[in-house]
């Protein structure tokens, strides 16, 4: 009786999902799929706690919805995956293309140690797989918007049908589970595929129709929440574009478009995985960075959400209460790391992978680029963003940040951004802003000047 493998890694679903039906196929009607999701420590043991913990509640939202039959093992794939092929006598091993850096040369020696066994890669975690969307002359896009003009004319597949028919086996041996991580006070989204559709529904059916406003306003719930869900695969993006097709709204052109932004980084990352780690401005290379106890105690208080600079604040203690931080707020506490404590973006970059639920290798290490001038986009290094004003802009109430620093919960709105300003001046127990920022945004531009003139 023939047997597939199915390996389960970023697409932890079961709908809208061509590996498992390809799965389903090569195994044929009287056929066995099993079901499987390896512990790879190169990938696990560095995965932040939330991300840890998200991932194993994951899994067992997917095995309840497997009945039982998902297979855990753990181990080094290239040789965990021949050794189970060969057990259950499976036929070919089925995945969803990875195009992270690790994920291909993993999945290349995975294909090499399976010998004879075909590792079969259909679709992606992406609208379109990385690398198919190129400029005329076949080089890739270097700035989005030419890349989402062409990624939208380029269109993606409908969802894949649905996964009736498969015959899950069940029995095989698991190893146990690495232990779940305590977060302590930490407070995750519900885990796996119905979760994600149950938020997903909730987003488009109450809020998407305001998203075009309410995505820049960190006080309201303005967004979909749903980046934990996209990085594990819980839901597919095509799943969402199909629901939308023939809602040609301002705010669902918007929506698409940050779903661009996703696809974007993971193309740049495909053609440049070096990205992760160097800049793609290599002419910033030689900034001058700070450091010594001083510069540790100002990188400590941004950690920790004690700047005295409340949208900063707000913003790291979301990090640390939430594992997720809002977008605009992403970008100014980026900003404050790089621009105003002058600290390299692979700093920032490394501390949001350790904290983020969506820790997300593409998204991340490019959005510190962007912010940090160093990236693909046109975000010059000298824009260097005012908390004060952008806090003022975009969380006006001050809603945000009285959510998130109760010492300032007290004050008027006109005062929460600068809580100096108020009657009584800094309520107790906030601390005075670690740095004058006109000051160091002149430093910044200083040391930009510098680098620039060689
Ligand atoms: C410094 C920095 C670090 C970031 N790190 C990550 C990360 O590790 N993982 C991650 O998923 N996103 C990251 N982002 C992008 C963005 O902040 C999050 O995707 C977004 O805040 C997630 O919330 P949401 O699901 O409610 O987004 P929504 O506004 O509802 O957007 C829908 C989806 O579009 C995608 N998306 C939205 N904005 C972006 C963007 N700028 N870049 C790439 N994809 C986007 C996400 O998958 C998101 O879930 C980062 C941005 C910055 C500036």
């Amino acid at each position: 009786m023939p047997t597939t493998l199915l390996w389960f890694r970023r697409d932890l679903r079961l709908h809208d999902h061509p590996a498992l039906l390809a799965a389903r196929d090569a195994a044929g009607p009287e056929g066995d799929v099993v079901p499987v999701f390896v512990f790879d420590d190169r990938l696990y043991g560095p995965s932040g706690e939330p991300r840890r913990r998200f991932l194993l509640d994951c899994l067992t939202a997917l095995d309840a919805d497997l009945d039982g039959a998902l297979v855990l093992r753990s181990g080094d794939p290239a040789e965990v995956l021949p050794g189970l092929a060969w057990e259950v006598a499976a036929s070919s091993v089925h995945v969803s293309a990875d195009t992270g850096p690790y994920g291909r040369r993993r999945d290349d020696a995975v294909e090499q140690a399976l010998g004879d066994v075909p590792l079969v890669r259909t679709g992606s975690p992406y609208l379109v797989t990385p690398g198919r969307v190129t400029t005329r002359t076949g080089t890739p896009f270097q700035v989005f918007s030419p890349f989402a003009r062409a990624w939208r004319e380029h269109g993606w597949r409908a969802p894949a049908g649905s996964p009736d028919g498969v015959r899950w086996r069940t029995g095989v041996r698991s190893d146990a589970p690495p232990p779940a991580p305590d977060l302590g006070d930490v407070v995750l989204p519900p885990a796996g595929e119905q979760a994600a559709l149950a938020a997903w529904a909730q987003f488009r059916d109450e809020r998407l129709s305001g998203y075009d406003e309410g995505r820049n306003t960190p006080g309201t719930n303005g967004t979909s929440r749903l980046s934990p869900y996209l990085k594990y695969g819980c839901l597919h993006p095509r799943t969402l574009v199909a629901d939308l097709a023939g809602e040609p709204t301002e705010a669902v052109r918007r929506y698409t478009d940050e779903l661009a932004w996703r696809d974007f980084y993971a193309d740049v990352l495909w053609h440049r995985p070096e990205s992760a780690r160097e800049y793609l401005k290599p002419e910033l290379q030689g900034m001058g960075y700070d450091s010594g106890p001083d510069a540790e105690a100002l990188v400590r208080a941004w950690e920790t959400g004690r700047t005295g600079f409340p949208i900063v604040d707000a913003g790291m203690r979301q990090l640390l209460g939430e594992a997720y931080v809002h977008n605009r707020v992403r970008m100014i506490v980026a900003s404050f790391l790089v621009k105003d404590l002058h600290q390299e973006w692979t700093r920032g970059a490394r501390y949001f992978m350790q904290h983020l639920v969506d820790g997300d290798l593409a998204s991340n290490q490019h959005g510190w680029q962007w912010v940090a001038g160093t990236g693909t986009d046109a975000s010059p290094y000298y824009r260097v963003f005012n908390p004060i004003t952008q806090g003022k802009k975009f969380d006006p109430d001050g809603a945000y940040v009285k959510r998130w620093v109760p010492e300032l919960r007290d004050l008027d709105p006109k005062h929460v951004h600068e809580p100096w300003t108020a009657p009584g001046g800094i309520p107790a127990g906030y601390p005075e802003p670690v740095v004058d920022h006109a000051h160091e945004r002149q430093v910044s531009l200083d040391r930009y000047a510098r680098v620039r003139a060689g």
